[in-house]
């Protein structure tokens, strides 16, 4: 633990006997952890869908509430929203370079919360990037995990949890025997709970741990928006093999020198590394460009929803078997970033 604070601030003392209840990794296998999302920017906030599950928790009877968040100090002014919604102990994983969504990251420090938590139950909203979070930590924790639950409820210790089956025909009650017991919850089906002004809480500080931040390039800021992708005739998009800093500048030069615009997968909108609004996909934008040029992208089913139109497909990657090469007109196998600087050459060269 780097350090902790109370509701108030940090500095202040826990309350007594905090750590022996709460904190030592004891095998209370007890309580119902969720992780509250942060959504906007300066001004950050918990999450529509996030308070929903929070409220639910509260609701269950599985034990105290534990919260966890990820980000800089700015989310200090959000443990008293996150009492208010019925958490008992907010646990604050801070570090500036998690403000954005790190699903590696973000799941290293949630596993190592919950196997000090020991918690019975995890929960989070089925929102896009929930979704990507919770199979990541299910796995890492070894735990089973129900997808998109409408229903919750506890009986015998156990969780209940209901979601429709078989396109929607049935509807499944599931239990699972191992803990914890792992949900997200479709968002807008519980109600999120009134404020509760006043209501105590205590918050916990931790920095962040882990080793899968050591690429995330933190101290540059995400370029502002300037521009609809959608509309533009050349896209130079770039994925997760292309998740840098210097691939996206000689992407910039690129798409400069031939009219166009960067656009990239989820992969780097996560990093931090360019805004949502240059995303292409089912949770992005859809784009219609002349060509598409896809450099370290897989081609997941979310990203081709967005790239369907585009008339010509050039893919780069280092994997011959990448499902973006059935799209591709023309695929070529190499490495994205020495590809984008030859490219960025020849382009810059007088012909
Ligand atoms: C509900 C939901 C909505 C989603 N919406 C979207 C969306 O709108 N848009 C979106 O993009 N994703 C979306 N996703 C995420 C999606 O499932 C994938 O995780 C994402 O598209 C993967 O991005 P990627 O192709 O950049 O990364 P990966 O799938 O990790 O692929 C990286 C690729 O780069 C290649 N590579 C690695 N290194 C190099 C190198 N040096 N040179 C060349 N190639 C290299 C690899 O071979 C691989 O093919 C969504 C997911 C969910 C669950």
């Amino acid at each position: 633990m780097s350090d902790r604070c109370g509701a108030g601030g940090c500095g202040e003392r826990l309350p007594p006997g905090m750590l022996e209840a709460f904190d030592l990794g004891s095998p209370a296998a007890d309580g119902a952890l969720v992780w509250l999302e942060v959504t906007g920017g300066p001004e950050p906030e918990i999450s529509q869908s996030s308070l929903e599950v929070l409220g639910k928790a509260a609701e269950l009877g599985a034990g105290r509430v534990f919260g966890m968040m990820f980000g800089g100090s700015a989310l200090r002014p959000l443990y008293g929203e996150a009492f208010s919604r019925g958490a008992d102990t907010v646990y604050h994983i801070r570090d500036g370079r998690l403000s954005a969504f790190h699903p590696e990251a973000y799941c290293e420090a949630a596993r190592d919360l919950a196997e000090r938590i020991r918690p019975s139950v995890i929960l989070m909203g089925a929102t896009p990037r929930g979704r990507e979070l919770a199979p990541r930590l299910a796995s890492a924790l070894s735990a089973g995990l129900t997808a998109d639950c409408t229903g919750l409820r506890m009986e015998g210790g156990s969780l209940v949890m209901t979601r429709p089956a078989f396109g929607g025909d049935l509807i499944a009650d599931i239990v699972c025997e191992g803990r914890p017991q792992m949900a997200t919850v479709r968002p807008g089906v519980f109600p999120a709970p009134p404020p509760a002004p006043g209501r105590k809480g205590t918050a916990i500080c931790r920095g962040y741990g882990g080793s899968s931040l050591k690429d995330i390039a933190h101290s540059a800021p995400v370029p502002p928006d300037g521009g609809d992708i959608s509309r533009a005739k050349v896209l130079v998009s770039l994925g997760r093999g292309a998740a840098s800093r210097e691939a996206l500048e000689a992407a910039e030069s690129v798409a400069a020198r031939l009219g166009g615009m960067v656009s990239c997968s989820r992969a780097l909108v996560d990093r931090g590394l360019l805004p949502q609004s240059r995303q292409v996909g089912q949770s992005g934008r859809s784009v219609r460009p002349d060509v598409y040029l896809a450099f370290g992208i897989s081609g997941s089913v979310q990203h081709k929803a967005g790239m369907r139109l585009a008339k010509r497909v050039i893919a780069v990657n280092k994997d011959p078997d990448a499902p973006i090469r059935d799209d591709a007109d023309l695929f070529i196998e190499g490495d994205a970033l020495s590809v984008l600087r030859e490219l960025d050459k020849a382009l810059r060269s007088p012909l």
